[in-house]
């Protein structure tokens, strides 16, 4: 064959993209009830903003960004993240002079240069939400409350599992902390995590590799490096989650992979999914906005991974919906054509068999089709001008006389 597509960069046909409407149709309705608005946000963007938002020291930013120039010399990438267009935009265009707080939601394709597999794409979707200028632990329990009830509508089972990383007041001192405990074992850490020690020592807290896994057992603990400030909002996040009925694990190693979080993290996990198991993630990123060029403004926000939760999505079979139209005979397709339109026009799926073969093998396409009912023209209707109507789940026929009749039994 000579085009295919490109590695990593995957086409979702029917009927896996009905599957996945479905979960944005989930996720849109659930946010919705909590305030959230749509944001639609370019897929490219400078680069130097994602370098600056998610970090100079990330995986992100080091190995998987797509980059390129624009033939204005303009050095661009395709985003490989939400977080860092919406600051942009959120400070671009003054919306915290507005609004005293302002929730967004997204949805659209990411790229990033990563190893094809499983759970892993170098194009995938993700479905985010962002709040700014809400510092109040409550934000932080009610962001993560909605983004569990995303996942029970979809019937996604996931384990939450939070941790407060601290702030620029106290990452500091656990950073050293850290660094000074990972350099005795440096001999144990694998290459990566060697290189990573100094530069960006937390990331080794998520290396999944065993002799990594096992140093890391050991390490000191983020949690017990927490200034007052954050060591309280954290517990106040707790006790909310717990108001909130949300179960959780704390995981004091949790670190995300991203620069820009402060304070709370937090994490979906499914055992259902090996290596790439989480499916949600987010935190607060309180810093960002200043960073950005904006006035300084708190902020928190979660990104689903939608490819992953379609691989966790229960199958259930297609509901049967709207009418298979079977004829048989120039003037009975001519009917058809009609019945098929007239029943659009009510708002009724209605699809009709163009190639009129043999009425087994258009009852056939109408079960495959999964319509609830098949309408029947055959000579016989066509000469007693009724039409036949059959329920294909129990395959109860019955004569019908008018399109108006038509439509009631429908
Ligand atoms: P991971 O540790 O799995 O690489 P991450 O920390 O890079 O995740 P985030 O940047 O926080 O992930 O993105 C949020 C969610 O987006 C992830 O939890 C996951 O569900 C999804 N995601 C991230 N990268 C990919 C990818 N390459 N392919 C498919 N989904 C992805
Ligand atoms: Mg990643």
């Amino acid at each position: 064959m000579e085009f295919k597509a490109i590695r990593g960069v995957e086409d979702i046909l029917p009927p896996e993209s009905l599957r996945f409407e479905k979960v944005v149709d989930a996720f849109k309705e659930t946010v919705e009830l909590y305030g959230f608005k749509e944001v639609i946000l370019p897929i490219f963007e400078e680069a130097k903003l994602f370098s600056r938002s998610v970090g100079e020291a990330t995986d992100i930013v080091q190995k998987e960004m797509y980059v390129f120039e624009d033939k204005g010399g303009r050095v661009i990438a395709l985003r490989p993240e939400g977080t860092a267009s919406a600051v942009r935009a959120y400070v671009e265009h003054g919306v915290f002079a507005k609004e005293p707080f302002t929730k967004w939601f997204y949805v659209g394709p990411m790229f990033r240069f990563e190893r094809p597999q499983a759970g892993r794409k170098r194009q995938f979707f993700q479905a985010g939400c962002e709040v700014f200028g809400l510092k109040n632990p409550g934000t932080d329990a009610e962001l993560i409350k909605m983004a569990s009830e995303v996942l029970k509508r979809l019937k996604v089972e996931a384990e939450l599992e939070i941790n407060s990383i601290g702030c620029k007041k106290c990452r500091p001192n656990y950073r050293r902390a850290l660094i000074e405990f990972l350099r005795e074992k440096v001999d144990s850490l694998c290459p990566t995590c060697r290189e990573r020690l100094e530069r960006n020592p937390l990331r080794v807290l998520d290396c999944k590799e065993e002799g990594c896994q096992a140093v890391v057992g050991g390490a000191p603990k983020i949690t017990d490096y927490l200034c007052d400030e954050c060591r309280e909002h954290y517990e106040k996040v707790k006790e909310y989650l717990n108001l909130l009925g949300v179960e959780f694990k704390e995981n004091p190693l949790l670190v995300r992979g991203l620069d820009y979080y402060t304070k709370t993290v937090f994490e979906f996990k499914s055992s259902r999914l090996g290596a790439q198991s989480t499916v949600l993630a987010g935190g607060r990123y309180d810093d960002l906005v200043k960073e950005i060029g904006g006035p300084d403004t708190p902020a928190l926000g979660f990104a689903m991974g939608i490819d992953r939760v379609l691989l966790l999505l229960p199958k259930e079979e297609e509901k049967r919906e709207g009418v298979f139209v079977i004829t048989r005979g120039e003037e009975a397709y001519r009917r058809g054509l009609k019945v098929a339109e007239f029943l659009r026009s009510k708002g009724i799926k209605a699809q009709i068999d163009h190639r009129q073969g043999s009425f087994k093998a258009q009852m056939k396409a109408a079960d495959r089709e999964r319509a609830a009912f098949a309408v029947i023209i055959g000579e016989e209707e066509v000469e007693g001008e009724f039409f036949s109507l059959k329920e294909l789940e129990t395959g109860k026929q019955e004569r019908v006389e008018s399109l108006e009749e038509l439509l009631g039994r429908l």
